[in-house]
């Protein structure tokens, strides 16, 4: 038994408070004390291993210490760490802003309308890139004469972040209810949760429920519904704001195939504009798709979908999860909205004493080299072929109902009765004990709820997704008792 607190420890529970945490419970244990991090593997203070089960809050991409965006970072700070992007310019966040408009390009536009994204503007992080998009879509709605009380429609479940605008996007009663008074109104859509959807008529199956789902896309129907009738009321819609693929916070709800391209599809002919959070599922998280190993796969969910936003804010997986950027990209024609002489103040007055920070921008574009070499291509179709091969057996545990994988990250909801679907109160803490459990096992995630968050570093091994998905395997059979079917 070992007597005495880690020193480091001790001072954290003394001083620090951290983000979504209940310090009651904080402080009632001794918290693990991350000391260095080497590829899909992070070491605690007595020296033991982890694995990086959700890449450190699903921002890290190749792993920790890659040596491209180690030495990225270290050449620029041997040159200058950071000068102010106001009345500035620098190398580095010059380079990167031509890299993402490249990597932003939609191949095959198909999708009328479809736009393209020309301009960037950089920021810290996630919440923030959407409150630039928010933003500039507001007082562009206004400009372009499209609504002068311009009102945003966005997914039931929706996590935007936690600034004061982007809380205004979301609908997560636990997170959001709190702040109403400082909110402005935003309207909703059921959001396609096929496993728990009232239209689905299926009897509950050992598979994700989009395989299995029964149903007349009634969720399309009303995004449609919803846009009409906004429409009717003489103020269409401004914006659709969206988690394309996979709505991260809300608890892993990915959308059943061609539900973007058609609700993109809808908002557009009502005149909105698409808002893309693709702060979570950028960079290839969401899958490289069918095709040859070497062609460059789209890097963003939207793209997936045939769908190119007006805006697309980035944010986790930009810097490969190395440094705290975020991007906002949008159009020309939004920009040129912003253009005047100097007494007309058209200027978008927004910005960030951090805003194109040079270290950020360096493991950025390393970052981005990485993601567009044929080997981390390859990396990624294996690790999404042994992460959907190794979740298969899990089926057979009976607190599992609901198992989604989109490309490299995959939600699984634990239920009391797989045949019932009966959810845990979240006062009984399931997927906490869950995650706490794999930790001791050395295998750390974070649970949304009742769903147990994977998403592994790319360049996590075969072995290593062997470990984490049994570990998740023994540890709910720890907390819950032997569930077999
Ligand atoms: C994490 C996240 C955000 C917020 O990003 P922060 O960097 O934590 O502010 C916004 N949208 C989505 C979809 C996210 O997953």
């Amino acid at each position: 038994m070992k007597t005495q607190k880690n020193h480091l420890a001790r001072l954290d529970q003394k001083y620090l408070w951290h983000p979504f945490t209940q310090m009651q419970d904080w402080l009632k244990r001794e918290p693990i004390v991350i000391v260095s991090g080497k590829g899909a593997t992070l070491r605690d203070a007595n020296g033991k291993d982890y694995l990086d089960a959700n890449s450190s809050i699903w921002t890290n991409l190749h792993g920790h210490q890659h040596p491209a965006i180690t030495s990225a970072i270290q050449r620029q700070l041997g040159r200058i760490a950071h000068s102010s992007a106001l009345g500035l310019a620098n190398e580095p966040a010059a380079l990167l802003a031509e890299k993402l408009v490249g990597a932003a390009r939609l191949p095959q536009p198909d999708l009328k309308g479809n736009p393209k994204l020309e301009k960037v503007f950089l920021s810290d992080n996630g919440s923030t890139a959407m409150e630039v998009a928010l933003k500039l879509a507001y007082e562009y709605a206004r400009r372009s004469g499209l609504s002068k009380n311009p009102k945003f429609l966005s997914l039931e479940g929706a996590y935007h972040g936690d600034t004061v605008g982007a809380v205004s996007l979301g609908h997560i009663d636990l997170f959001h209810k709190a702040y109403g008074g400082l909110l402005f109104r935003s309207d909703k859509i059921p959001a396609p949760y096929c496993y728990r959807c009232p239209f689905n008529k299926a009897k509950p199956q050992r598979a994700d429920a989009r395989e299995y789902v029964q149903c007349k896309r009634e969720c399309v129907g009303l995004a449609e519904k919803a846009f009409s009738v906004q429409r009717k009321k003489g103020n269409p819609y401004a914006g659709f704001v969206f988690e394309p693929l996979m709505q991260g916070a809300a608890g892993m709800i990915p959308q059943p195939k061609g539900y973007l391209r058609d609700v993109a599809e809808i908002a557009r002919s009502n005149g909105a504009q698409l808002i893309a959070d693709e702060v979570m599922t950028g960079f290839g998280r969401t899958g490289v798709g069918e095709g040859r190993a070497t062609k460059a796969p789209p890097l963003f969910a939207s793209h997936q979908e045939g769908v190119q936003p007006d805006f697309m804010a980035l944010a986790k997986g930009l810097t490969g999860g190395y440094l705290p950027m975020a991007a906002t990209l949008t159009t020309q024609r939004v920009f040129d909205a912003f253009l005047g002489k100097y007494e007309e103040f058209k200027t978008f007055f927004h910005g960030h004493s951090f805003t194109g920070n040079q270290l950020g921008a360096a493991a950025a574009l390393a970052s981005m080299e990485i993601l567009q070499s044929p080997k981390s291509i390859q990396e990624r179709r294996n690790l999404e072929t042994t992460l959907r091969k190794q979740l298969q057996p899990l089926w057979s545990v009976s607190q599992i109902g609901d198992m989604r994988q989109v490309g490299l990250v995959a939600g699984i909801e634990l239920v009391k009765n797989w045949q019932t679907k009966e959810p845990f109160a979240l006062r009984e803490r399931a997927g906490i004990r869950v995650c706490e459990a794999m930790a001791k096992r050395g295998v750390l995630t974070r649970p949304i709820g009742n769903v147990i968050v994977l998403m592994p570093p790319y360049c996590t091994t075969a072995s290593e997704v062997v470990r984490m998905v049994s570990t998740l395997g023994e540890s709910v059979r720890q907390v819950f008792g032997k569930g077999e079917l």
